[in-house]
């Protein structure tokens, strides 16, 4: 049987660039219906994450315009990981696989065949993975694939130039929605998910149109998110740190003391001060660290829901369950 796709869009005030993604989504959801790869029934879902343009107006008029087009309406900006979770949660009960894709159009459309086909060869979860970075700028490609590295370093499983462009069965949707911590870092989730997955390589474009909705600050923060929602080795490298320092201030002690007993007077009192800066600076940023872990601990324990819906343009009952509807 044919499965039945849903295509899951966050939107964060992305008036400009969605009239030319909702064409495009549609003409590729059309051509797959027409190659038989899914049925006629998949649907796009666009998640409006709080906008305060025109974007739930767009897509509110698009869900008239075509039955293709569904919309979830969240009551506020939850972010993108948060407005993806609650995309596919809506999605989940009326799909057989879900691909999640940004809507500036980055990502390539067309790679979505490619990734029903791994689908229907068996695959629960098909990553996207960047051929290349050309198109970013040297900034961002940079930070970002040192970013990579630094989470495996850390020992958190991530995949390679894999954003948040990938397809899920429904049934690696359900795994993910048992994991119940409210700081999601998808991309470090779903590769503990297990089952069989696959990669399809595509060339990011650049953002068709609008701005990027990640400035520095954010990238930052949602970097730090990352790691310390996924590894404790940071904690682990300051407890080290700390035993390596007082190990030489146990030998500096002894130098000086050596010294006073053979009458060399000990001199330097700049190098002295600067020591002293120095590990407090130390100590200050390893209880910064170990904060930043209490700070999560703090907001996962008070267990508050991820998004609100406003408003749901829900899509249409799967036809073949009408059809069973109709024979009962
Ligand atoms: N996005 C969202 N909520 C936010 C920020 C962004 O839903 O709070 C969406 C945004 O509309 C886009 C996707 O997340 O579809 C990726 O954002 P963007 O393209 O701005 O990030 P970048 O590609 O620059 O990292
Ligand atoms: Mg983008």
């Amino acid at each position: 049987m044919k499965p039945r796709l849903a295509v899951v869009v966050p939107c964060y005030n992305e008036q400009e660039v969605l009239p030319e993604t909702l064409t495009q989504l549609r003409e590729a959801l059309r051509r797959m219906c027409d190659a038989d790869a899914i049925s006629s029934d998949s649907f796009l879902l666009f998640v409006d994450d709080g906008s305060k343009d025109a974007t739930w107006a767009l897509i509110d008029a698009a869900c008239d315009a075509d039955e293709t087009v569904s919309g979830l309406k969240l009551a506020g900006n939850v972010g993108h990981q948060n407005a993806l979770i609650a995309g596919l949660e809506a999605a989940k009960d009326r799909c057989d696989c879900a691909v999640t894709i940004d809507a500036d159009l980055q990502d390539d459309v067309g790679a979505i065949a490619r990734m029903v086909e791994a689908f229907s060869n068996g695959c629960d979860i098909v990553f996207g993975v960047r051929s290349d970075r050309s198109s970013d700028s040297f900034f961002k490609r940079h930070t970002a694939q040192g970013f990579y590295r630094l989470m495996t370093a850390l020992g958190a499983k991530s995949v390679y130039n894999h954003a948040d462009f990938r397809l899920m069965s429904r049934r690696a949707i359900e795994a993910l929605l048992q994991y119940g911590e409210r700081n999601l870092f998808l991309r470090g989730i779903v590769p503990l998910l297990g089952f069989q997955t696959a990669t399809v390589l595509y060339e990011r474009g650049a953002r068709r149109a609008g701005e990027s909705k990640y400035p520095l600050r954010k990238m930052l923060s949602f970097a730090f998110d990352g790691i310390t929602s996924f590894s404790i080795r940071p904690i682990t490298l300051i407890t080290w740190l700390g035993g390596l320092i007082i190990l030489l201030c146990i030998a500096a002690v002894c130098y000086i003391l050596v010294s006073y007993f053979t009458g060399h007077s000990v001199r330097g009192w700049s190098s002295m001060i600067l020591s002293i800066w120095f590990l407090g600076g130390v100590q200050l940023l390893s209880i910064g660290i170990v904060g930043q872990y209490v700070g999560k601990i703090y907001l996962e324990a008070k267990r508050r829901p991820r998004y609100h819906i406003e408003r749901f343009r829900a899509p249409a009952d799967r036809a073949d369950e009408k059809s069973d509807d109709k024979q009962a």
